[in-house]
């Protein structure tokens, strides 16, 4: 099939819209069409991602569907094309890969413009060939709502000091929509209709994309909705990134993918309360909590989710109730469902990057005790900086994780 891409040979001015779009929706559609009419851009071209660096910790869903939903979602305008060039390449996806291959179809003076969140370019500084990549092309940092400008802008001086860089700033309409929520309300069974095209909804529905992939549905449904009600949409994202990260883990290590579905779903369904709320459940629930834990109460969460996982979540399985009780402070000899549900929580993908966060992602799936052992370790240094008191468990933990692996930790 030919592509899109060839459209754009003949224009003067061309924007690159470039995402996972897993699924695409009115938050991209309005950016790129913002910034068409804002700097005057002759074609918008819209192209899916093939393996991103940065994503490959979460299976995202298929090349085809994704770009089919593209297709769909920009086929009523007709400044927005759409490339099957990063999908179609082998290998790891590079921005710089794509705009060189634009050039060569374009003529010299075509003016490109990357159109990028601004989340995505404070990250830029760890692009491949980034200097090179600033030097072809102009980039459109587009504002997301509840981004702060002044980090932004900061950020933005370090590359500038050393790249020349041609940026523009555009805000677009206070759109809180990512693909992140739509996934996760397709999985929670709660409406998407209005965050994206009515052909895109219809396209996710006819081939049950994101769906949760087990048996069982109705309890899962059950659990899911009930958390969406609970927990901030950011914490939800959370809690959907841990279970996905369980549900690999216990495929690599050979244990239950629905306890390990369950439990990660699970595992912070008592963190969203205030401290009068924590103190008044764990009361009702009968939760005792130790002087270390009133003292720093939101250590209590995780004890306290235990509890509401078995009363109000219907969860009678003790290795995932244990899971969830222990996946704060982590205890000696744990399970593997134990090991795995502390493990996922601290690399998921959702999660900000952190120093260290490299090396646990790194052993998860070589070696889930030394995983846990750094964990613990980097936890404990962590909240001894912040002048917290650790808890005996962890530090019980600790020394188990040392003494019992000692050798294989060399
Ligand atoms: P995910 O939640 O999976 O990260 P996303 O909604 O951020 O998905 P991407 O495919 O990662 O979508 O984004 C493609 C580009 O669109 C990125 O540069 C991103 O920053 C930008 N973008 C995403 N959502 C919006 C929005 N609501 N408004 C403006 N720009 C957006
Ligand atoms: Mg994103």
């Amino acid at each position: 099939m030919r592509d899109e891409i060839l459209d754009l040979k003949d224009c003067g001015k061309i924007a690159v819209m470039g995402g996972t779009f897993d699924p695409i929706h009115y938050g991209h559609l309005v950016a790129a069409e913002t910034v068409r009419h804002r700097l005057g851009i002759e074609k918008v071209l819209f192209i899916p991602t093939g393996r991103p660096p940065h994503k490959n910790n979460r299976s995202v869903e298929h090349d085809e569907h994704r770009y089919l939903m593209t297709v769909l979602a920009t086929a009523n305008n007709p400044y927005f094309n759409v490339s099957r060039i990063e999908i179609d390449r082998p290998g790891l996806t590079y921005t710089i890969d794509t705009i060189q291959s634009l050039k060569k179809i374009c003529s010299d003076e075509t003016e490109i413009f990357f159109i990028t969140g601004a989340d995505a370019i404070n990250e830029i500084l760890t692009w491949k060939k980034v200097g090179e990549l600033l030097k072809i092309c102009n980039f459109v940092a587009v504002t997301r709502p509840g981004y702060d400008k002044i980090s932004l802008m900061n950020n933005m001086k370090n590359v500038q000091k050393n790249y020349e860089m041609n940026l523009t700033f555009i805000e677009v309409p206070a759109l809180a929509i990512s693909s992140t929520d739509i996934r996760n309300r397709v999985i929670a069974e709660i409406p998407i209709k209005y965050l994206l095209p009515d052909e895109v909804e219809q396209y996710i529905m006819k081939f049950e994309l994101y769906k949760t992939p087990f048996e069982n549905k109705p309890f899962f449904t059950f659990i899911n909705q009930k958390l969406h009600i609970v927990l901030t949409p950011k914490r939800f994202a959370h809690t959907q990134g841990v279970a996905g990260e369980a549900v690999n883990l216990a495929k690599v290590w050979g244990i239950s993918v629905e306890k390990a579905y369950i439990a990660g779903l699970l595992h912070d369904c008592a963190k969203d309360f205030n401290e009068e709320e924590t103190l008044r459940l764990c009361s009702e629930y009968d939760v005792e909590l130790d002087e270390i834990i009133k003292r720093q109460i939101y250590l209590a969460h995780s004890f306290l989710g235990a509890a509401l996982a078995e009363k109000e979540y219907l969860v009678t399985d003790s290795e995932i109730l244990n899971a969830i009780k222990y996946h704060t402070t982590g205890r000696a000899q744990m399970s593997f469902l134990e090991k795995i549900i502390y493990i996922a929580d601290m690399i998921e993908p959702n999660r900000p990057f952190y120093s260290g966060i490299d090396d646990i992602r790194k052993e998860a799936y070589k070696n889930i005790d030394k995983a846990v052992y750094i964990a613990l370790k980097q936890t404990i240094d962590f909240n001894t900086e912040k002048n917290r008191t650790i808890h005996p468990l962890s530090i019980l933990a600790l020394n188990y994780y040392e003494n019992h692996f000692k050798e294989e930790l060399l």
